[in-house]
């Protein structure tokens, strides 16, 4: 058994282990004193002094006594306490670990009329006596570690443990708008963040990447939840992820499955690359989240995230909508590719994508062949095509005029020609086909691979995100694997498949994104490919009635010329084009 005092000191290095724990920890405990102010003020990157004031509840004596010590929390009494809790703090692990690996001073005034100064020395009490003092408290930790050298050792240089506190300290007063912060070095006022809204708290605190002329905020709920979104414009997104924050219940959180909903929303927005600029507070239902799992509350479990994420990719998309490259030009298809959009890949229940239920809804009223008039048709297929009634899929107005230089695929709809690029169309909406998660095709012939040990790795990293997408890759052994089932969406010779499958598993990162992006990107239409005339008007017509119409790659799937325009062109009145 190790004596008890040891043991306290090898515990407190799984909360303590720098100096911006402990102010996180201090900071913490001025919010669920209910300060309205708090003061930080470290010296030497708070590898000599961190000190935190606030004007809270203050402690009673008999709170100082026993808050150096052990599991000394007020904050929870029983087990089921632990399922309600709204305060930062519950394990009454910060104080007792602090002050077993510094020197602590306490200084606390609540409604009594005398305050109480108490005075620990890693881990001894030295000295607890009645002082003056104002309501509210002060906690001083110096020389943290200094009875630890081997720990000390590992403290940075005095400008990387500020630049570390200032992060926590800001990570902390972004959610407390109302709580008035200041941050001090030494005697030099470095952040001061006066009560405010919450936007302008946000862009006080990251004027680098925050310009809230450009932020919007949403709110979004649902059942145990509430979220409220500031988002940056697309065009504000930024090369790393420090303008994405998450907060479940005014807590920073690194929770990957939030991050991602806000990303996979912006996804085709944000140039290639790029991460958005969104803080999100989610409120919510303590009995629903428990952030007992990790020694900083970092990670926290929720048991309704999938709900919260369909309504935060569902929130952004609505946002979104008003950055879209063109207006979709079939709203009622737009909606529906809208709807695809927000699916989450990886969850486990799929609808098949709706662009292929479409195609077999209306196959049978389309007959593209009669209205098509290849080149070299004759001139009586020519006139029969001409007089054909509008069928009851062209209520959508949308002909093929054919395939322009082997690559754009030439429409007229609306008063409009549409050149569309068919490789960016295709690979776009094999890309959305993916995502959503998409039927699978059963081989006859299974297709026989041999991965080297590398793709071997990577398939077996990929192997859910493959089966998302309809692949079905089966480990034979070690080398030898077997391609079982491939994508509906996907019709490709064998070779093709099997190029597609070694390139798709020699992406560099394991990154769903990038994976689907290259199978989209190698089992599209190539430029150069001749397209039957059906196929042709389905990319088209697909292609047209996508919101936000760019390829994964964040470029343009088509462009459009108005009739009005051409007119203009030939120098033509649009009024009277025959004057
Ligand atoms: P926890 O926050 O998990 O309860 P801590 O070790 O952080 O545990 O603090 C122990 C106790 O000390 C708290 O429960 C609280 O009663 C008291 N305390 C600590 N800091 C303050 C403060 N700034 N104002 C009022 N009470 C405090
Ligand atoms: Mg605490």
């Amino acid at each position: 058994m190790l004596p008890e005092a040891v043991a306290r000191r090898i515990a407190a290095g799984e909360v303590i282990d720098r100096p911006n724990a402990v102010v996180r920890e201090l900071l913490d405990n001025s919010l669920d004193a209910g300060a309205r102010e708090i003061d930080l003020r470290i010296t030497g990157g708070g590898n000599e002094r961190i000190e935190v004031t606030d004007d809270g509840h203050g402690m009673s004596r008999a709170d100082i006594e026993r808050c150096y010590l052990s599991h000394a929390t007020s904050k929870i009494q029983t087990d089921s306490d632990l399922d309600h809790v709204r305060t930062l703090g519950f394990r009454g692990e910060a104080l007792s670990s602090i002050a077993a690996v510094s020197r602590l001073e306490v200084r606390s005034r609540s409604d009594e009329e005398e305050g109480t100064r108490l005075v620990v020395d890693a881990g001894k009490l030295k000295a607890l006596e009645p002082i003056g003092a104002k309501p509210g408290t002060t906690v001083t930790v110096d020389d943290l570690f200094y009875d630890l050298p081997a720990r000390r050792r590992f403290l940075k240089r005095p400008q990387s443990e500020s630049a570390a506190i200032r992060t926590v300290f800001l990570e902390k007063a972004l959610p407390f708008p109302d709580v008035h912060f200041r941050l001090s070095t030494g005697t030099d006022l470095k952040i001061n963040l006066p009560p405010s809204d919450l936007l302008q708290r946000i862009a006080l605190a990251y004027p680098a990447y925050v310009n809230p002329a450009r932020m919007r905020s949403l709110d979004v709920s649902g059942e145990g939840f509430s979220a409220q979104i500031y988002a940056a414009d697309p065009q504000q997104a930024r090369g790393d992820r420090r303008g994405l924050q998450v907060y479940v219940n005014r807590r920073r959180v690194w929770e990957y499955a939030l991050v991602q909903a806000i990303e996979y929303a912006f996804d085709s927005y944000a140039r290639g690359g790029l991460h958005p600029v969104v803080y999100l507070f989610l409120q919510i239902d303590p009995e629903l989240v428990d952030f007992n799992i990790h020694p900083a509350k970092r990670e926290v479990r929720i048991r309704i995230l999938s709900q919260i994420h369909r309504a935060i990719v569902r929130g952004l998309a609505d946002f979104l909508r008003a950055f879209d490259l063109h207006r979709p030009i079939n709203p009622r298809l737009g909606r529906e590719f809208a709807r695809d959009d927000v699916v989450r890949h990886g969850e486990p229940q799929f609808e098949p994508p709706r662009g292929l239920s479409r195609y077999a809804r209306q196959q049978p009223s389309y007959d593209l062949a009669r209205r098509f008039s290849p080149p070299g048709a004759t001139d009586d297929r020519r006139q029969e095509a001409e007089e054909q009634p509008l069928d009851a899929a062209s209520h959508e107005g949308m002909r093929l005029i054919g395939q322009l230089f082997d690559l754009f695929l030439a429409v007229e709809a609306d008063d409009r020609l549409y050149l569309v690029d068919q490789h960016a169309a295709h690979e776009r909406l094999i890309f959305d086909r993916l995502r959503a998660g998409s039927p699978r095709q059963t081989l006859l012939l299974p297709i026989a691979i041999e991965l080297d040990e590398e793709q071997a790795e990577r398939a077996g990293e990929l192997l859910e995100a493959l089966r998302t997408a309809g692949f079905d890759l089966v480990r034979v052994n070690a080398q030898l694997w077997e391609l079982r089932a491939v994508p509906a969406t996907i019709s490709l010779t064998e070779e093709r498949l099997h190029e597609l499958l070694l390139d798709a598993l020699s992406v560099p990162e394991n990154v769903e994104r990038e994976l689907y992006a290259t199978i989209a990107c190698r089992a599209a239409v190539k430029d150069g490919d001749r397209l039957d005339p059906q196929t042709a008007l389905s990319i088209a017509s697909d292609a047209l009635a996508l919101q936000n119409a760019r390829c994964p790659h964040g470029r343009p799937l088509w462009v459009e010329i108005s009739r009005e325009h051409l007119l203009e062109m030939v120098q033509r009145s649009p009024t009277h084009p025959g004057a």
